[in-house]
């Protein structure tokens, strides 16, 4: 075991601060991280402060980060995918079981025993891990990233969760040329959605409760911009589209999204707000429209999604921030005053 610098919080309403936490040596598949940048994702706020405690209860302390992006410091006897001085990925999946039905599709985030970065048992250590927050990481080399050298590290770091969680539900849905495609709620996985859908030839909207994101979102790929607030907005696009990706953080209603879907039209849901949706049946039954949930996405198609990203010269726009800002950052997220992903520069742990 070695010691490593991070950011924790220590319960549901204090601040991230710093600490060190213990990180196992490589073994054989392991390999071991200097990580550069890591991106701050709206479940990492959700995870501090415990609002999701009545499915996935906050253990603390917790050190939040499943936007890893940094480069290879050491690798074990077995690894054959990296080398000492590589750049490395990783997002939100540590580890899972391998051999279940889910893993041997590459579905690894549906495995039933996967180990998530951070908040999950820590098979190796006991307790439970610690994510990117922080100078250093260990991961199987299974669940790390290639990461394409064309692209700025910073705006990287956001595809390894906001990225893989937009493009896996537009694969799966089938989104190519000329689909009618909206995305609900312009902030860190919603301006990757615009921009991965636009990458598809998809014709984008975009749903935003800013005004002042309208100009943001067709510079990012959006074709139209609906300003979700205003009801006549809405209708004009009623029973148009074929697939919704609802991005939101919060509490809002998702009929009115539903009610915008055509006939066969997905409405999926990787916005993750602690309440229950009140959806109406009536909204699916005419029209025999479906609602649909997606989680990130398995480690080959997080590969496939940064080989895309790279060819299509897509990354995230990012705020590098240090890490010392991060609870002001917090306080904007919940403001949705991020244009679009806050990204630490892990150099400034150095300093602590
Ligand atoms: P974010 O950057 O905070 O973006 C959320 C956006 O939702 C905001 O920018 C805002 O967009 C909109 N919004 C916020 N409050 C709203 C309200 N009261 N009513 C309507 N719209 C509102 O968050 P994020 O990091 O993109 O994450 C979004 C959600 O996805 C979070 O719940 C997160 O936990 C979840 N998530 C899920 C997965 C998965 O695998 N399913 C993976 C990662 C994250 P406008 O200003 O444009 O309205
Ligand atoms: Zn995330």
């Amino acid at each position: 075991m070695y010691n490593s610098k991070a950011y924790s919080a220590a319960g549901a309403t204090a601040p991230l601060a710093h600490t060190q936490i213990k990180r196992r040596d490589p073994t054989e598949h392991d390999v071991q991280i200097e990580i550069l940048f890591c991106g701050i994702c709206h479940s990492d706020l959700h995870s501090v402060r415990n609002e999701w405690n009545s499915v996935m209860p906050t253990v603390y302390p917790i050190v939040p980060g499943h936007e890893i992006v940094g480069r290879v410091t050491k690798v074990g006897l077995a690894v054959k995918k990296f080398k000492a001085g590589d750049l490395a990925g990783v997002g939100c999946l540590v580890d899972s079981d391998r051999t279940c039905p889910n893993c041997r599709e590459g579905l690894e985030q549906f495995c039933p025993s996967m180990t998530m970065t951070y908040n999950s048992p820590d098979k190796h250590l006991g307790g439970a891990t610690y994510g990117g927050y922080s100078d250093s990481v260990v991961v199987d080399e299974h669940f790390v990233l290639r990461v394409p050298a064309n692209l700025s590290l910073a705006g990287v770091a956001p595809l390894l969760c906001a990225g893989i969680t937009t493009y896996s539900p537009l694969r799966h849905w089938g989104i190519t040329n000329g689909k009618k495609v909206g995305v609900v709620g312009l902030g860190g996985l919603g301006h990757m959605a615009v921009k991965i859908a636009h990458a598809l030839d998809a014709h984008v909207v975009v749903f935003t409760t800013s005004p002042s994101k309208k100009a943001d979102a067709r510079r990012l790929g959006a074709d139209e911009v609906v300003i979700s607030r205003n009801a006549d907005e809405m209708q004009k696009h009623a029973g148009s589209f074929d697939f919704i990706l609802d991005a939101v953080a919060a509490e809002h209603d998702i009929n009115a999204y539903i009610n915008l879907l055509r006939r066969d039209g997905n409405l999926t849901l990787v916005g993750a707000p602690a309440q229950p949706f009140a959806v109406a049946g009536f909204g699916l039954i005419f029209g025999r429209r479906s609602l649909s949930g997606s989680l990130i996405g398995g480690i080959t198609e997080t590969q496939e999604m940064l080989d895309f990203c790279s060819a299509h010269n897509i990354t995230s726009d990012v705020e590098v921030i240090p890490i010392q800002k991060v609870n002001e950052a917090y306080a904007r997220l919940l403001k949705s005053d991020v244009k679009y992903r806050f990204s630490i520069d892990m150099a400034s742990l150095k300093s602590e």
